[in-house]
């Protein structure tokens, strides 16, 4: 039976709410579908061996638990103090019959970027899928209003710890791998109130596709994800302004926000062989807003 797009998953209709930066998935209300009761695997990562940073919560705990359901092992990276959110993704890949690795640390060190790839590689056995997912996002009312230190810690997160983790990474992929970035809708239809986080989405956009054209020599296959508006723990932690956190994501087209399980497919089959011949592609997943 066919089901109707805009009601399949319930519409978000948050409270105002704040949460410290980076946020819990356990402490958002509502609490947000990142698959533990709804995504079904079909064998399609069998034996994959797949490293997701923001692994914890959101849009990365749905394609952490989504990939365990499809047959990965699976490490994931995050902030120390999103603990409650790893053990309940870890205990979900267990439960799928997967190995569960968790390393926590900070992007912002580049020392814990390289040591990271090290020891998913060594706890995996290998890596054949990267997931670039963590990103920080902290709004403000305008360029001038961002303050320089922000700035630079937004930089860190999004484009240093994403470049240092791919650079690590690449050594070690073989033809068959790939690398998914977590690009945004931001990307081409940036907010006034996130023009530092939008540019950061964009040039991972770009990198995604010079990357593509740069190691589909190698039989490595890089892609990106666009999303639209989803309900994750980034958007109460001074993700946005308190006034969008109402009513969040209603202005999609499709007349509600996403939640994370909504974007499992896409990394799956980006990940999978079914995408063998998708290179330097963006997937928007927008609920309807037009991309490029
Ligand atoms: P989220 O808060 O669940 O995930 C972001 C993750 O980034 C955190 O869990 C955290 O582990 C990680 N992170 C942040 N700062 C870090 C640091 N200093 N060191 C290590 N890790 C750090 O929120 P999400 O919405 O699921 O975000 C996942 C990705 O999706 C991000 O790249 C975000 O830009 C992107 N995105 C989200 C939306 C949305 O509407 N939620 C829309 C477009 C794109
Ligand atoms: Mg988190």
């Amino acid at each position: 039976m066919p089901q109707d797009p805009r009601t399949l998953y319930p519409t978000v209709d948050p409270e105002k709410q704040t949460q410290p930066e980076p946020g819990l998935d356990v402490e958002l209300s509502p609490q947000a579908d990142v698959g533990l009761d709804s995504y079904k695997g079909s064998g399609r990562l069998q034996g994959r061996k797949a490293l997701i940073t923001g692994g914890d919560s959101g849009i990365g705990a749905a394609v952490a638990i989504a990939y365990a359901r499809e047959g990965a092992d699976v490490a994931i990276a995050y902030l120390p103090e999103e603990q409650p959110d790893a053990d309940r993704v870890i205990q979900a890949i267990e439960d799928a019959g997967q190995k569960a690795f968790a390393f926590p640390g900070d992007l912002k060190d580049a020392e814990y970027c390289r040591t990271l790839v090290e020891k998913t590689v060594e706890a995996l056995g290998g890596l054949d899928i990267l997931v670039n997912n963590a990103s920080r996002q902290v709004w403000a009312e305008g360029l001038t209003n961002i303050d320089d230190d922000e700035f630079d810690k937004t930089m860190q997160v999004n484009l240093y710890g994403t470049f240092r983790v791919t650079k690590a990474a690449i050594p070690h992929l073989q033809p068959g791998s790939a690398i998914i970035f977590t690009s945004s809708v931001q990307a081409y239809q940036p907010s006034e109130t996130l023009l530092d986080y939008a540019m950061t989405k964009a040039a991972m956009n770009n990198l995604s596709k010079g990357l593509a054209t740069s190691l589909i020599g190698q039989g490595i296959r890089v892609n990106a994800v666009a999303p639209g508006p989803f309900w994750t723990p980034l958007q109460p932690s001074h993700g946005q302004p308190q006034e969008k956190i109402e009513g969040f994501g209603q202005h999609a087209p499709i007349g509600r926000a996403g939640h994370p399980v909504e974007l499992a497919g896409a990394y799956v089959f980006l990940a999978s062989d079914e995408a063998s011949y998708v290179v330097g592609e963006t997937l928007g997943v927008t609920g309807g807003s037009p991309t490029p």
